[in-house]
């Protein structure tokens, strides 16, 4: 189920109650069981639905209303908690790092292979770029071959000057190489990509380890492939405790993603989204903020 259903099926759960002459708990108890089951359809984990669940009854306490309480404030009451309560849901209440002008901002970035780790990397740079910060870009993925090529071609197609290395093995040494020789040159938003996979998941947690200690960044973000659904918890739960990551950027947010995933992983990790990824392109690339997002998915 795709991010739009879901709103369309949580905004008709809470328009059916306009049906009902007499709003009551039976009603209202039905209504939450619906907005409990499109949450359950797009892969919002079942934990935190129940907790949802719960926490909007005991907020709207039917038994607790003044008799003379109408339909209409009823109803109102509903819509908000179940606003406020959607946002709770993808509101870690934790500040992600804003980079500063005039001095280095080191950005790692950290997820599996294929999640949209490199395309992410140079929209953000040219995120930072088009708003006056001088942006770079440095590949530290060692591990597959193509990984220097393919972000040479982005960062060059976006005009965003790189660095890599094709004889260098070793990712921690070109990473701290490349950011030495941007700092020096003065760069302010400097995005490190990591590889995405190793022949072993072990290993792969290993190097990220490494990358970080000799990078040392500002900021680590975990990039995350909004069409993974349910396993997105477990992975970005394994990826906090390797790498403890400050943000999360989820990537295909256009086509099919059911967008539950990336609920789940923000509740999993607490651990704000700062951005969407929505298409292959460079500018594909959209600032997340937990009410502005939910108002939008519910129309
Ligand atoms: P990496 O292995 O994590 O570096 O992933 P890539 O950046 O190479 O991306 C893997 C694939 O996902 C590529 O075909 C990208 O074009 C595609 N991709 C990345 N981000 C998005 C997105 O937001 N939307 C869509 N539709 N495709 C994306």
């Amino acid at each position: 189920m795709v991010l739009s259903d879901l709103g369309r099926r949580i905004n008709a759960a809470v328009s059916n109650l306009n049906r009902e002459p007499n709003l009551d708990e039976k009603a209202f108890d039905a209504m939450i069981k619906e907005i409990c089951s499109a949450l359950l359809s797009a892969d919002v984990n079942v934990r935190l639905v129940k907790t949802l669940r719960k926490s909007i009854q005991s907020t709207v306490n039917f038994k607790d209303l003044p008799p003379q309480t109408s339909s209409n404030s009823k109803k109102r009451l509903i819509q908000q908690a179940v606003f406020d309560h959607l946002v709770q849901l993808v509101d870690p209440h934790a500040e992600p790092y804003k980079p500063k002008k005039g001095r280095p901002n080191v950005i790692m970035f950290v997820g599996l292979q294929g999640a949209g780790k490199t395309t992410s990397c140079t929209k953000l740079a040219r995120y930072y770029a088009q708003r006056g910060f001088k942006a770079c870009l440095v590949c530290a993925d060692t591990f597959r071959a193509g990984a220097y090529d393919q972000l040479k071609q982005n960062a060059t197609k976006a005009k965003i000057p790189y660095y890599g290395s094709l004889t260098q093995t070793d990712p921690a040494v070109v990473a701290a190489e490349g950011v030495a020789r941007f700092k020096k040159e003065k760069f302010e938003i400097i995005i490190v990509d990591t590889s995405g996979r190793h022949r072993q998941e072990a290993d792969l947690f290993a190097e990220m380890v490494q990358v970080q200690k000799a990078i040392k960044p500002d900021q680590t973000i975990m990039v995350l492939d909004g069409t993974i659904g349910q396993a997105a918890e477990a992975q970005s739960s394994a990826f906090k405790q390797a790498a403890d990551f400050g943000a999360i950027i989820i990537t295909k947010t256009d086509g099919g993603a059911a967008g539950g995933g990336a609920i789940s992983a923000v509740a999993a990790t607490h651990t704000p989204i700062i951005f969407l990824g929505t298409g292959e392109h460079m500018m594909d690339l959209e600032r997340f903020a937990p009410k502005p997002f939910i108002s939008k998915l519910l129309g």
